[in-house]
């Protein structure tokens, strides 16, 4: 039998497959201890088929496994809407130190100090950094930041005997969690338009602001990837009829050092910290989503804020607070990677964050606005939405697009949102990102659009090299195969 030269190339094989009866990972020392009885033989299995595989071809197994997934340790993963940036591993050091890392939520505070240090100096950034002054850490998610910030409107309402407000007026760009979270807050959701450039179409928000107003809900920058224009009318507008304004400042990766929120009239704001400062946003993992108010509603944050007192740091309960949102102070170790981010680059430093990351996203733009129709054609922030519809016309979808960049080595963009865009491609390319890579997919962007003249079964049928290929993702999800068996 010939050997074929395949430079290379990784083994691949199942652990199972891997299996040779006998071989062991382990050794034991022999037994010191009376050997116990098996238990009823009703309760066992004659036959139980696991794998025998040495050590090597355990670390071999799970070595190649890590590296089958797209990261953005390995790939260029321009993800539009959830910011998946590169963030310096030194912070995830930093966050494992013994005095950071080996200290519990009920120790005593006079303990701890330090670590309530940390978070008395961090929501003192993020409330410079937004302009809303009042922070509280506590949210786990950006989602429950949204939560809590309507939960301190309503309460805001009831403290002035306005209860009446009821209603959450939500564009219809908005992050899906954001009509989510006013429903669950117990708010009538009432959608206002996007014109025809992507702003809130701003004479339609005029007809449906009045008394029964609790919040207006902006995603800033919008889903779209854009400023909104308009926002200082936008905002009188609502303040004019007694409601508050939330702004979804889930990745202020465009707006650090640039603009404070709280200078446009937004009255509470969240932010995500598992985004935007350093720790990485993704498979439903840990996040913290601090909400962060002016000084007017700090009274009803929700509890604990941390707070430097004559005795020390500790964690107190606002006035009026909506009380806990969950166990504890929120995610410790995210606000560790965020201070240490925070403080490392300094306000200098973040504003070239947002400088790059609006430069980056711009680029790309520039350099594809021929090629493929933009969702907004003018100035974009920190991500440019395209739309396929070019494309489309000539037979191939954003999903196959999506799917041939993956043969590039390049991590499909956001796809199909926000829903209001035809065949839409969000590209976030963020500002940890070289110029060289930037020119990569550009140029790999507009390849594939010729492909689609001169081999459109090739876009189709992407990705061609990679270990599985177009998954039925509803067959995945309904019926997922979750352990290996002999006849699969
Ligand atoms: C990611 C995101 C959210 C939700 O954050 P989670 O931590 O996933 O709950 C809300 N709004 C915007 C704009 C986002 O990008």
């Amino acid at each position: 039998m010939t050997i074929v030269a395949n430079p290379g190339d990784i083994d691949r094989r199942l652990l199972m497959d891997r299996s040779v009866p006998g071989r062991r990972a382990f050794t034991l020392p022999e037994s010191d201890v009376p050997a116990q009885e098996m238990p009823d033989s009703s309760l066992l299995r004659d036959d139980l088929e696991l794998p025998e595989v040495s050590q090597l071809d355990v670390i071999r197994y799970f070595s190649v496994l890590s590296q089958l997934n797209f990261s953005i340790d390995t790939n260029f993963y321009p993800l539009g809407s959830c910011t998946m940036k590169y963030n310096p591993k030194i912070n995830d050091e930093l966050a494992s130190l013994p005095g950071l890392a080996d200290i519990h939520p009920l120790q005593p505070d006079e303990t701890v100090q330090g670590a309530l240090r940390l978070l008395t100096s961090l929501q003192d950034d993020l409330g410079e950094i937004t302009g809303l002054p009042g922070v509280s850490l506590a949210p786990l998610a950006g989602a429950q930041g949204e939560y809590a910030g309507l939960l301190i409107a309503r309460a805001y309402h009831e403290s002035r005997n306005d209860a009446g407000r009821t209603v959450a007026i939500i564009p219809d760009s908005a992050h899906g969690t954001n009509p989510a979270s006013a429903a669950m807050a117990g708010l009538d959701v009432v959608t206002v338009r996007s014109d025809d450039s992507g702003n809130v179409d701003v004479e339609d928000l005029r007809e449906l602001a009045d008394d029964r107003t609790a919040v207006f809900m902006l995603t800033i920058p919008s889903t779209l990837g854009l400023f909104e224009p308009n926002i200082l009318e936008i905002t009188k507008i609502i303040h004019d009829t007694g409601g508050l304004v939330y702004a979804d400042g889930a990745n202020l990766n465009a707006l650090l050092g640039l603009v404070k929120l709280g200078d446009l009239g937004v009255d509470i704001c969240h932010s995500n910290l598992h985004k935007t400062f350093s720790t990485p946003h993704g498979g439903g993992g840990p996040g913290s989503g601090p909400v962060m108010v002016s000084n007017e509603l700090a009274k009803f944050l929700p509890k604990p804020v941390a707070r430097k007192t004559e005795n020390g740091y500790v964690l107190a309960t606002p006035e009026s607070s909506i009380g806990a949102i969950n166990g504890f102070h929120g995610s410790f170790s995210i606000a560790a990677r965020a201070y240490a981010y925070i403080k490392a680059l300094g306000l200098e430093g973040l504003r070239s964050v947002s400088e790059n990351a609006i430069i980056g996203a711009n680029y790309i733009q520039a350099g594809l606005r021929d090629k493929y129709n933009l969702a907004a054609d003018r100035y974009c922030m920190h991500e440019t939405v395209l739309s396929a519809t070019r494309q489309k016309k000539r037979g191939v979808a954003g999903l196959d697009i999506a799917k041939r960049l993956l043969d590039f080595g390049i991590h499909a963009p956001t796809m199909y949102f926000p829903m209001i865009v035809d065949e839409a491609l969000m590209v976030e390319p963020t500002e940890s990102e070289s110029k060289e890579t930037l020119d990569h997919f550009i140029a790999v962007m507009r390849q594939i659009d010729d492909e689609i003249n001169s081999n459109p079964e090739l876009v189709h049928g992407a990705p061609h090299d990679l270990p599985v290929t177009r998954l039925d993702e509803a067959k995945a999800a309904r019926k997922p195969i979750l352990r290996w068996t002999a006849d699969e």
